[in-house]
């Protein structure tokens, strides 16, 4: 009898799996169509100066509107579509979209992109990055590409040569998600970044985890050390940008600054003064 059950639940745990299965097949199966189907967008979200409170540029953030799902955060559809290759259109078309937005703005801000370790990895990356600059017409110098500890060790030497050719051109290049990732600092002083963003969970609790507060102090530390400006990203209260600009860190991202929202609705932020009346 035991046995039986046991039979039966394995039966309704497999049933279960065939469904998460097919879901999953689905999603792979509607984020191919993805983009021709015109069911992305980006999303922007400002990173100001700390010291004069001043916007410097945005970051770029996907979002995906499925027809029956609705809003699929990244999150979930990110990791699927870098497991099936995906990534690769969805990422170009990211990049396109965003640079060709940029080049828009009457004020020099930069545009901050992420881009997957399938992306970095891919033949031709730099390649793609230097048409897309050249198409867009945006300055080099306004892109910043956000690259996560993690996406570097598939193949060091390889990630290496690429964001070379990538700074050659003038790009920017930030270490996303610091203190989370998988790597060792010495990949801090061997990759040519220009910025470090510590992440959300450490600004998260500085102002309640003397660990917290610890750590945060210690990655400026290591910036200030290095001659790379600090973002501290998820910054939600004013006590976190308190500390913060206390401890001198040079900029902040959050949704106590803004959350991220359509590029319309920043539109004080990219135009000129003028302009923006000129509008209204
Ligand atoms: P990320 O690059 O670290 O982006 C920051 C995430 O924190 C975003 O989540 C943003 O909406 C969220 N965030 C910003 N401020 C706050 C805050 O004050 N509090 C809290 N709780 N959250 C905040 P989002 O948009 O859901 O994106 C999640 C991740 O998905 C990103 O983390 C990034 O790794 C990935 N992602 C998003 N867009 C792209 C893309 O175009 N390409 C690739 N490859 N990855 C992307
Ligand atoms: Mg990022
Ligand atoms: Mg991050
Ligand atoms: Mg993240």
């Amino acid at each position: 009898r035991a046995k039986q059950e046991g039979r039966g639940r394995l039966r309704f745990y497999e049933a279960r799996m065939g469904v998460q299965v097919r879901e999953r097949r689905q999603i792979e199966h509607d984020l191919r169509h993805a983009v021709e189907r015109g069911e992305l967008r980006v999303v922007y979200q400002p990173q100001t100066r700390i010291d004069s409170g001043e916007a410097v540029g945005f970051e770029a953030l996907l979002r995906w509107h499925h027809p029956e799902r609705g809003t699929v955060p990244p999150n979930l559809f990110i990791p699927i579509a870098e497991e099936t290759g995906s990534i690769l259109a969805i990422g170009e078309w990211v990049l396109r979209e965003t640079c060709r937005e940029a080049a828009s703005w009457d004020k020099p801000l930069r545009i901050a992109v992420n881009v997957s370790a399938v992306q970095l990895h891919a033949p031709g990356f730099a390649e793609l990055v230097h048409e897309i600059l050249f198409a867009t017409g945006l300055s080099p110098a306004r892109l910043e590409l956000e690259i996560t500890e993690t996406a570097l060790i598939r193949d060091l030497p390889r990630a290496l040569t690429t964001l070379r050719r990538i700074k050659a051109l003038g790009v920017r290049i930030a270490m996303d998600d610091f203190g989370t990732g998988y790597s060792s600092l010495s990949n801090l002083r061997a990759f040519p970044f220009d910025k470090i963003k510590i992440d959300a969970s450490f600004t998260r609790s500085v102002d309640s985890s003397e660990q917290a507060a610890t750590i945060v102090r210690t990655v400026l530390g290591l910036g200030r050390g290095l001659g790379l400006p600090v973002l501290a990203e998820g910054v939600e209260t004013s006590a976190e940008l308190a500390f913060l600009g206390a401890e001198a860190c040079q900029e902040a991202q959050g949704y106590l600054i803004g959350r991220p929202g359509p590029i319309g609705g920043f539109q004080h932020l990219t135009a000129e003064p003028d302009a923006a009346e000129d509008a209204a």
